[in-house]
């Protein structure tokens, strides 16, 4: 079953827009809330995962919800790991509770899969070398 992780920005006026309501009713979407920031009045983020449909009908509805003013961005661009300032301790490894950041035998190297990450950004908070940032 296709499946799309995306990070919607937009802006004050939409924040109090129905959109995740539409793209259920109207596209057949299910759609797992991974993170939020929303405050009425100022620019809202969500973190998304559209899926149950078909790949056409979770592109019909991301256009759909770019064509009400919101930036829609892979979820993918948000976690930058610094890979070459690594010292490979595994202390993010404990905090990361989507698997994306993984250490393990044989040569207990750290491993980041942004496929898995849902941008929760606990990482950013453990890492004691301070190379993992959040665009958000
Ligand atoms: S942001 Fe969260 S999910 Fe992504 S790598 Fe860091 S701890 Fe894991
Ligand atoms: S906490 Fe920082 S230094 Fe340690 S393994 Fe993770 S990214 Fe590397």
């Amino acid at each position: 079953m296709p499946k799309t992780r995306i990070v919607l920005s937009f802006p004050p006026s939409l924040t109090e827009v129905p959109l995740t309501y539409h793209l259920v009713k109207e596209f057949d979407l299910a759609i797992n809330i991974l993170k939020a920031k929303i405050t009425p009045g100022e620019e809202g983020k969500l973190v998304i995962e559209l899926s149950n449909g078909s790949e056409a009908n979770i592109q019909a509805g991301i256009q759909y919800i770019i064509s009400q003013g919101v930036h829609v961005e892979p979820i993918g661009k948000e976690i930058v790991w610094n890979e070459a300032e690594c010292i490979h301790c595994g202390a993010c490894t404990a905090v990361c509770r989507s698997k994306a950041l993984t250490i393990a035998a044989p040569d207990w190297q750290l491993s980041f899969d942004k496929e898995q990450c849902i941008v929760c950004e606990s990482c950013v908070k453990a890492c004691p070398m301070q190379i993992i940032q959040a665009t958000f």
